[in-house]
C-alpha cells in the first residue's frame, strides 16, 4: 500500500521531466502550440493569497488553523474565493470514500486553470496525501505539494519552494515551444510524508517530534482582526494505536503520541489569555492520554511528546477486565484524569472544558470522578460503539464486548447523570461491515435502544485502501442493505433524540452562544446576494466564510472562525468531525456560513448555542455580535430531534 512505503522527508524538484506547456487559446491570437499563452508567474512575493479548504475531523480543522497561523506570520493572506487565490490548499480526509471523492473532484476542476496559470500552486495536505503519496501527483499532475498530517510543520518551506519553482518553470515554459498535443502542466513536486517512520522506534519517546513545534508556536489569534475568539481545540494526543480493522487513521496519522502536560496547560493558558473560554481537547482516543515523566526526553531544551504505551486497557473480554483506574497512575505520571484536573484548576478562565473522542475501554472511574467533581468539565461524552454485535466487534478489532460497553454507560450515568446536571452521550456506528447479518444488525438496534444516546453518527462501511479489513474481508453487504440499515438506525435515533430533548423543556440552562443559527445565516447570506451553496469559493466581499458539507459545525470551528474576524477569509471547513457520515439527533448544516463583521439586517436574529451536555439550543435575541462567544442563561421552551428552542433569561 502507498503509505506503507517509507518516505522520510523528500523534496522533489522536477524541472523538466514530463512537463509540457499549455495550448495557446485561439482567442489569444497565438498560433496553437507555438507561442503558448502564458501569463507568466502570477504570484508576486508577499502578496500571495491562499485558499484553504478543510475536510474531515476536528483534528484536521486544528491542523488547518495551526498551519494558517504560520503562513499568516510569513506574510501570506487568505481568500474565500478560489478563483482569486495564487495558492490552493486542500486539507484532506481519507476515513471514508465520500470525503475523498470531493477532493478528487476539486483537483480535477483545477486542471484547465493550471494550464493557463502555471504559477498557480496546488497543495494536498492531510490523510489523503499521506495515504497515496507521490501516486497522487502522478494521478493529478496539477498538484505541487503533498504534506502528510505528521509533517505539516514543513508546509511553509515547501510552499516557498513550490512558488519559486513554479515561477521559474512558468518563465522557462514561456520561452520554449511545445507540441500542441502535449499541454504543459507544472508541478513543483514538494513532498513531505511520514510513511511508516513514526512506527519504527520502539522507544517510548518520539525523539525529535517536530510537529510539537507547530502546536507550541500556535498563534493565539493568528488571523484575528477585530474579534476575539472564544472557543478553541487543543490536541493532547496525535495518531492512534488501536488499529480497528476498518480504519485508516493509524496509518495516515501514525503512532499515538502524547504531548507533555505542561505544553498543554501552557497552550490553554495562552488561549485563555487571548479570550478563549471554551477548550475542546482532541485525540483519536483522547481518554487514553498518559505522560510518564520518568521517560520524558528533552531535545534542544524542549520536552518531546511520548509514544503511547500499549496496554490492554480493559484487560480483555468480560466485565472482570474493565479497568477502573489508569494502572500506571502515580506521582511520576500524568493520567488523563490528572490532566483534566490540572487544566480545570490551573486555567480557571476556561469556563468549559470538553474532550473528544473517547474510547469505551479506557474509561476508568478516575476520569468519571474528576468530571463529577470539577464543575467546569462538560457533561458530554462521545464514545463510539461501532456495533452491537460481539462477533463484529471482534472482526473490527475494537477490543471490547457489548457487555463492557453497556457496563461503561451505566457506570458513567451513575457517576455523572443527576437531575440537576444531566449527562449526554453520543455514539458512532458502522452499518454494513463485512459479513454483517440481520442478526448482527438487530444487536446494534438493541444497543442503540439501550444506550439512549443524545445523537449518533451513523456510517455505511467504506472499504479503505491500506486497512486490514479491505485485505481480509470482502465488502459483501449490498449497498441497498447498507442504506436501509443506515436509514433504520437514523429513524430510531431521531425518535430517541426527540425524547431526550423533551426532558429539557421548562429547564433553565447555561449555554455557550456560538453565533447566528443556520437559518439566520442563510437569510443573511441571501440578503447579501451571497452564494449559499456548498461548493466553496463564493466571493462574498471581504467576509469570512466557513463552509460545512455533510456535517455539523461545532462550537470550536465556528465560534473560533467567526470571532476571528475578516482576515480569516478563505479558511473553509468542508465536512466536519465525521464529514460525510449521517448524523441523527444533531443539526446538520450544508451551506456557506458567512460572518462578516455582523451588520444587523433587523432588530432580532436567531442564535445557536450549546449546553454543556452538547445539546444545540436556538433562541431569538437582538442581532449583533455581543452575545457571540458568551455564556448566557436560557429557558427551554420546545424540543425536536435536532435542537431545543429557548428564550434568553
Ligand atoms: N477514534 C475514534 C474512535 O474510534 O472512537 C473515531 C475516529 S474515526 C476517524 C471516526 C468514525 O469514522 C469512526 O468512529 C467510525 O465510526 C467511522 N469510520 C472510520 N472508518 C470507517 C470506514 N472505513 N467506513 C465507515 N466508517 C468509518
Ligand atoms: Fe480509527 Fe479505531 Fe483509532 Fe478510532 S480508535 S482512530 S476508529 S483505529
Amino acid at each position: 500500500m502507498g503509505f506503507r512505503r517509507c518516505w522520510s522527508v523528500e523534496l522533489y524538484r522536477l524541472f523538466s521531466a514530463g512537463m509540457r506547456r499549455p495550448e495557446a487559446g485561439p482567442e489569444e491570437g497565438h498560433e496553437k502550440g507555438c507561442e503558448p499563452r502564458l501569463g507568466g508567474p502570477k504570484i508576486a512575493a508577499m502578496a500571495r493569497r491562499i485558499y484553504l479548504e478543510t475536510f474531515g475531523c476536528q483534528m484536521n480543522e486544528l491542523d488547518s488553523e495551526l498551519v494558517s497561523g504560520q503562513l499568516v506570520a510569513l506574510g501570506y493572506t487568505f481568500t474565500p474565493d478560489r478563483a482569486l487565490a495564487d495558492v490552493i490548499l486542500y486539507n484532506t480526509c481519507s476515513v471514508r470514500e465520500h470525503a475523498e471523492q470531493k477532493v478528487w473532484s476539486r483537483l480535477g476542476e483545477l486542471k484547465e486553470r493550471k494550464l493557463l496559470e502555471p504559477g498557480l500552486v496546488v497543495g494536498v495536505l492531510g490523510c489523503l496525501a499521506e495515504r497515496d503519496g507521490v501516486a497522487l501527483i502522478n494521478r493529478m499532475p496539477v498538484v505541487d505539494i503533498l504534506v502528510g498530517p505528521g509533517e505539516l510543520d514543513k508546509l511553509p518551506g515547501l510552499l516557498e519552494n513550490a512558488v519559486k519553482t513554479n515561477e521559474s518553470l512558468a518563465a522557462d515554459a514561456a520561452l520554449l515551444p511545445s507540441p500542441p498535443d502535449q499541454p504543459y502542466v507544472t508541478s513543483a513536486r514538494q513532498v513531505a510524508l511520514q510513511g511508516n517512520a513514526s512506527r519504527r522506534s520502539a522507544t517510548l519517546a518520539a525523539a525529535g517530534d517536530s510537529l510539537e513545534l507547530l502546536d507550541l508556536s500556535r498563534s493565539m489569534s493568528p488571523m484575528v482582526g477585530e474579534g476575539v475568539r472564544r472557543s478553541a481545540y487543543v490536541r493532547i494526543t496525535r495518531g492512534c494505536n488501536k488499529f480497528c480493522t476498518y480504519c485508516v487513521v493509524p496509518f495516515t496519522r501514525g503512532a499515538e503520541v502524547h504531548r507533555p502536560p505542561d505544553h498543554i496547560i501552557e497552550e490553554c493558558k495562552r488561549l485563555a489569555g487571548s479570550g478563549v473560554i471554551e477548550v475542546t481537547l482532541l485525540g483519536q482516543t483522547v481518554n487514553h492520554y498518559r505522560f510518564e515523566h520518568g521517560a520524558a526526553v528533552m531535545l534542544d531544551g524542549i520536552m518531546q511528546p511520548q509514544k503511547g504505551r500499549s496496554y490492554a486497557g480493559g484487560g480483555g473480554a468480560g466485565l472482570a477486565g474493565v479497568h477502573r483506574r489508569d494502572p500506571f497512575t502515580g506521582a511520576n505520571v500524568t493520567t488523563f484524569a490528572d490532566l483534566l484536573r490540572r487544566i480545570h484548576d490551573e486555567v480557571p478562565a476556561i469556563k468549559r472544558l470538553r474532550f473528544v473522542t473517547s474510547y469505551p475501554r479506557d474509561f476508568g472511574d478516575d476520569v468519571l470522578e474528576v468530571i463529577r467533581d470539577h464543575p467546569r468539565i462538560c457533561r458530554y461524552l462521545h464514545v463510539p460503539a461501532q456495533s452491537g454485535s460481539n462477533r463484529l466487534l471482534k472482526l473490527m478489532n475494537r477490543g471490547y464486548e457489548v457487555g463492557e460497553y453497556l457496563e461503561f454507560l451505566d457506570r458513567a450515568r451513575a457517576f455523572l447523570d443527576t437531575p440537576e446536571r444531566p449527562l449526554e452521550i453520543s455514539g458512532d456506528f458502522i452499518v454494513g461491515f463485512p459479513t454483517e447479518t440481520d442478526e448482527d444488525f438487530e444487536a446494534t438496534v438493541a444497543l442503540i435502544h439501550k444506550a439512549q444516546y443524545k445523537n449518533s453518527f451513523i456510517f455505511k462501511y467504506s472499504p479503505r485502501p491500506g486497512t486490514v479489513a479491505i485485505d481480509k474481508f470482502a465488502d459483501d453487504v449490498p449497498e441497498g442493505v447498507k442504506r436501509s440499515r443506515n436509514n433504520r438506525l437514523l429513524a430510531m435515533q431521531t425518535a430517541i433524540s426527540q425524547g431526550r430533548g423533551e426532558r429539557y423543556v421548562g429547564r433553565e440552562l447555561e449555554v455557550f452562544v456560538e453565533g447566528y443559527s443556520t437559518r439566520e445565516r442563510k437569510k443573511r447570506a441571501a440578503e447579501r446576494g451571497a452564494c449559499a451553496t456548498g461548493s466553496g469559493g463564493g466571493g462574498v466581499g471581504g467576509g469570512l466564510m466557513a463552509l460545512t458539507v455533510n456535517g455539523k459545525l461545532t462550537q470550536g470551528g465556528l465560534a473560533g472562525l467567526e470571532m476571528a474576524g475578516l482576515e480569516r477569509a478563505g479558511h473553509e471547513i468542508a465536512g466536519h468531525e465525521h464529514g460525510g457520515g449521517e448524523v441523527s439527533g444533531h443539526e446538520v448544516r450544508v451551506e456557506v456560513e458567512v460572518s462578516e463583521k455582523a451588520s444587523p439586517q433587523g432588530p432580532r436574529a436567531q442564535f445557536s448555542a450549546r449546553t454543556d451536555t452538547d445539546m444545540i439550543v436556538m433562541f431569538d435575541a437582538e442581532a449583533g455580535e455581543e452575545l457571540v462567544g458568551s455564556l448566557r442563561r436560557v429557558i427551554v421552551t420546545s424540543a425536536n430531534a435536532l435542537t431545543l428552542g429557548a428564550e434568553l433569561v
